[in-house]
């Protein structure tokens, strides 16, 4: 791969708070060279002119389901176990190519918005070929992690649900062989996959897989080396049950030998400060979804809390169809705002530094990939962003300034291991334009599609308002 040299560029390096200018060399897939101050080598294959340009590392959408973006704009009005039983109704007639759609659309937003990775947590495994062709596709460095649950919401929370009801919404029963050959294939197809595509173990939910699902858990992930993500206590609900039937979801997850630094778990919202503590002491890391947490009203992460025990903190902008846009600057903003008004000391408040550390470091290490900094020897995986437009203006340039007015509209070019994926308004990795008209050719239908399997949704959402009673 040819060597590129980015000269005259504001760097954002790792703690800083000022942007320094100068210049950075990407060789093959690595940075082979980081020069504030200077102009670094005399040759490259191609020297670009970074005047009005800040180089940034790739942002790392820490949880992100990939399906949703063919559902955006469906109900998104609901608490998490009311929206859920929607967002299933459409999953469940979504095929292959439906997939693939979301996929590549989720990937042209994730380069357009400055993001190099994600981790595309899939409820879908049946159709696991046709999301990681995409995902290869696309250029971006993918976690891939399936799936795994055996318990639906309705069980677990005692919920009613006539006979008829049940069987649509519940959990899909495979025998551990099954699933275990599943993984196997999948590691032994992808695992690695040019260099950028990783199979993770996905469980849904600890509290959605049963005892001998948690020991499937432990034993995959050990034999297949896999890391692994989750969700964690999004929601009051659940983090009462994990209280009532484990003493705590984490406490749980300890017993089962399932917390080590190649977990990350996505929401935390709701622990008990003895879960908190297990979560730092095992180097676990914790996935912080703010816009998906408000929108689904689930509550607010304490994320400065979390910080001060010294928990490892990635950002994710969670689906669709909850989270809305899946653009990282935004989630960096509201990671910033959130605290605010309950910590009292303006010194806790997280930084700009903080955030932008969390959405690629921190993301970086739930995915276990050596990319998040601009140092030599990581993985080139950089963002370009315009620093000469009205939006952008500032009077000295500073992360603070990038933090609080950048976004997609700022991004003028994205790299992952070195290869340009987006440029210049342009989508190299993919035809973006041919993924756009066959989704508006199939968007009617995708969503049409799921028509009877929402009247079902429908009459079994009165079932689960009782969740929240006193709201
Ligand atoms: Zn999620």
């Amino acid at each position: 791969m040819p060597s590129i040299l980015i000269r005259n560029a504001h760097l954002v390096l790792p703690d800083r708070a000022d942007l320094p200018t100068g210049s950075l060399l990407a060789k093959g897939e690595r940075i082979a060279g980081v020069f504030p101050g200077g102009d670094g080598p005399q040759t490259a294959d191609e020297i670009i002119d970074g005047a009005g340009l800040a180089v940034m590392p790739g942002l790392v959408n820490a949880h992100h389901h990939a399906y949703s973006n063919v559902l955006r704009g469906t109900r998104n009005d609901r608490r998490l176990e009311s929206w859920a039983l929607y967002t299933v109704a459409y999953g469940y007639v979504l095929d292959a190519e439906a997939i693939r759609l979301g996929v590549l659309l989720g990937a042209a937003e994730a380069m357009r918005g400055g993001v190099t990775a994600l981790v595309d947590h899939a409820p879908h495994v049946t159709h696991a070929e046709a999301a990681l062709e995409a995902h290869a596709q696309s250029g971006l460095r993918v976690g891939y992690a399936p799936f795994l649950h055996d318990r639906s919401d309705h069980d677990l929370f005692g919920v009613a649900l006539p006979a008829e009801l049940r069987a649509a919404f519940d959990a899909p029963s495979r025998p551990p062989e099954s699933i275990a050959e599943f993984f196997r294939q999948l590691v032994r197809e992808w695992q690695g996959r040019d260099g950028r595509l990783q199979i993770m173990l996905g469980p849904n939910a600890p509290q959605r897989c049963s005892a001998a699902l948690l020991e499937l858990w432990r034993r995959l992930a050990d034999e297949l080396s896999l890391r692994v993500h989750t969700h964690l206590c999004e929601t009051l609900p659940q983090a009462r049950y994990g209280e009532t039937h484990w003493g705590g979801t984490v406490t749980g997850m300890a017993k089962h030998g399932l917390l080590n630094q190649r977990l990350s778990v996505a929401h935390a919202v709701w622990l008990a400060e003895s879960e908190r503590d297990l979560l730092a002491k095992h180097g676990v890391t914790v996935s912080h979804n703010p816009v998906s947490n408000l929108m689904l009203g689930s509550g607010t992460m304490p994320l400065v809390d979390y910080l001060r025990r010294g928990i490892a903190v990635a950002l994710g902008s969670d689906s669709a169809n909850t989270g809305g846009a899946a653009n990282l600057f935004e989630v960096m903003r509201l990671a910033l705002m959130l605290p605010r008004p309950t910590t009292a000391n303006e010194a806790d408040w997280p930084t700009p530094q903080a955030v932008l550390a969390m959405a690629s470091a921190g993301g970086a290490r739930a995915l276990g990939v050596e990319v998040g900094r601009l140092e030599t020897g990581r993985l080139a995986d950089l963002v370009l962003v315009r620093l000469d437009t009205a939006l952008m203006q500032a009077a000295a340039p500073s992360l603070a300034a990038l933090i609080q007015h950048a976004g997609p509209h700022a991004v003028q070019a994205t790299m992952v291991g070195g290869r340009f994926v987006y440029r210049d308004g342009k989508v190299l990795a993919f035809d973006e334009a041919a993924v756009l008209r066959r989704y508006r050719e199939r968007a009617t239908a995708i969503v049409g599609a799921a028509a009877d399997r929402l009247r079902l949704a429908e009459r079994a959402e009165p079932h689960f308002t009782k969740l929240y009673p006193g709201f």
